[in-house]
């Protein structure tokens, strides 16, 4: 049975290789947070574009400023000035964050290291040269490439776009995710259950945590536990770009879904994966695409999405698989779990200052939603731990979507 690395290696590796050219949509900035760029951004000048005075205070000759030296303060240069003239010989000029030094000047002294009475400015040290400026072309030379195909949009990259004047952006269509839940018993969440019905709420949290992982999801309802239906429904979710189905999978009489997939043509790379929850999370390519039938307990399906479908999605989008929001936090209380597999333990992180502290949540097993509502993280237990004591490192799996 494969480690849960390894069975993430090999949806990695797998839709990594068949993975085509992603379509891609021309977008405005202000709508593009979060996709995919597949375009190359090129400055359209140098920047700064000029010499750029990083604080308010005077535009020197730095040689000029040794302490107790005084120049004649001759003008003022504001942001957005335009500076045509230099600076001369035992002079000085007042200037702003953000605007340009004159010609001549080669340092800026912040007005908190001067006194000033009258036109005279009175230094307390020698400037450096250089001090306070940020020299024209230093950040970027004109037309270099600064936002390349299949970086993902963040606030930064976004603001590099504007600052650019690079207003729409050609970015990745987001990938369409067909979402297919199982069984007999589920109706849909606004349906009531008869006594021994429940409600779909694995559509929802697989729908959000689609968007999360930056695809779109569809959502094509529950399939009966009869490979007729399943077929039926699995034949619609291959028109998308990727199908994830929940239930279905584990030893029982009805759990049908990898022979309804088998009889499409799917092939598979794992049907089990050492972990718990979520052991007998399935992946597969089918008719050309990736296929993930997760187990139907909730908290499974949500475990085994993050660890086996987001970078899936990832890949799709035409970007890299992001690595696991993985991190160590000191142990608050000690465990014990059976060894063999890696657990997933809802738990709940806090920071005491920069020193990260987790605790395991109590929960009643993998269909407990209530237990991970309350938790930010799942505790990572490795397979081959059984006892781990109070004040030990242990690795945190984050919640991206509440941390
Ligand atoms: P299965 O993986 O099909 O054996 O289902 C395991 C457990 O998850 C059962 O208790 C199911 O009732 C439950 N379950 C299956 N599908 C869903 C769903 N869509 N929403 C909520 N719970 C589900
Ligand atoms: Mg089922």
């Amino acid at each position: 049975m494969l480690s849960y690395e390894q069975a993430r290696n090999k949806v990695i590796e797998e839709v990594g290789k068949r993975r085509g050219p992603s379509a891609t949509a021309v977008v405005s900035v202000w709508e593009a947070l979060g996709l995919v760029l597949a375009q190359q951004v090129k400055t359209d000048r140098e920047y700064p574009p000029f010499d750029r005075s990083t604080r308010d205070g005077y535009a020197v000759r730095s040689k000029e400023t040794a302490p107790g030296a005084q120049l004649k303060c001759v003008g003022e240069i504001k942001a957005g000035d335009t500076v045509r003239e230099s600076l001369h010989a035992g002079t000085c000029l007042q200037i702003m964050t953000g605007a340009a030094v004159p010609a001549g000047a080669d340092a800026v002294v912040m007005i908190e290291q001067t006194s000033r009475e009258g036109y005279l400015v009175r230094f307390e040290r020698t400037a450096q040269p250089g001090q306070n400026i940020v020299p024209r072309g230093s950040e970027a030379f004109a037309a270099q490439t600064i936002l390349t195909p299949g970086m993902r949009l963040g606030y930064a990259e976004l603001a590099l776009a504007a600052q650019v004047g690079a207003a729409q952006l050609e970015c990745a269509r987001r990938p369409r995710v067909a979402i297919l839940s199982t069984g007999d018993e589920v109706v849909l969440i606004d349906e009531t259950p008869g006594p021994f019905q429940i409600r779909n709420s694995n559509s929802v949290s697989l729908a959000a945590q689609v968007r999360i992982a930056g695809g779109e999801p569809v959502v094509l309802g529950n399939a009966a536990d009869r490979i007729e239906d399943l077929g039926e429904k699995i034949e619609r979710g291959l028109k998308e770009n990727a199908l994830v189905l929940s239930g279905g999978v584990s030893m029982g009489k009805y759990d049908l879904v990898e022979s309804a997939l088998k009889a499409m043509g799917a092939e598979f790379f794992f049907d089990a994966v050492a972990i718990r929850p979520g052991k007998p999370a399935v992946f597969g390519m089918c008719q050309g695409k990736p296929v993930f039938g997760l187990p139907g307990n909730p908290v499974s399906t949500m475990v085994t999405f993050e660890l086996f479908v987001a970078p899936a999605i990832d890949l799709l989008s035409g970007a890299a698989a992001r690595a696991l929001p993985l991190v160590e936090a000191r142990l608050a209380e000690a465990l014990k779990e059976k060894s063999g597999l890696t657990h997933f333990l809802p738990a709940r992180v806090e920071w005491r200052g920069t020193v990260a502290e987790v605790k395991a949540l109590k929960w009643l097993g993998s269909g407990d939603i209530a237990a991970l509502a309350k938790a930010n993280c799942f505790l990572v237990i490795p397979a081959d731990r059984e006892k781990i004591e109070a004040g030990e490192n242990i690795s945190v799996l984050l919640r991206k979507d509440v941390v």
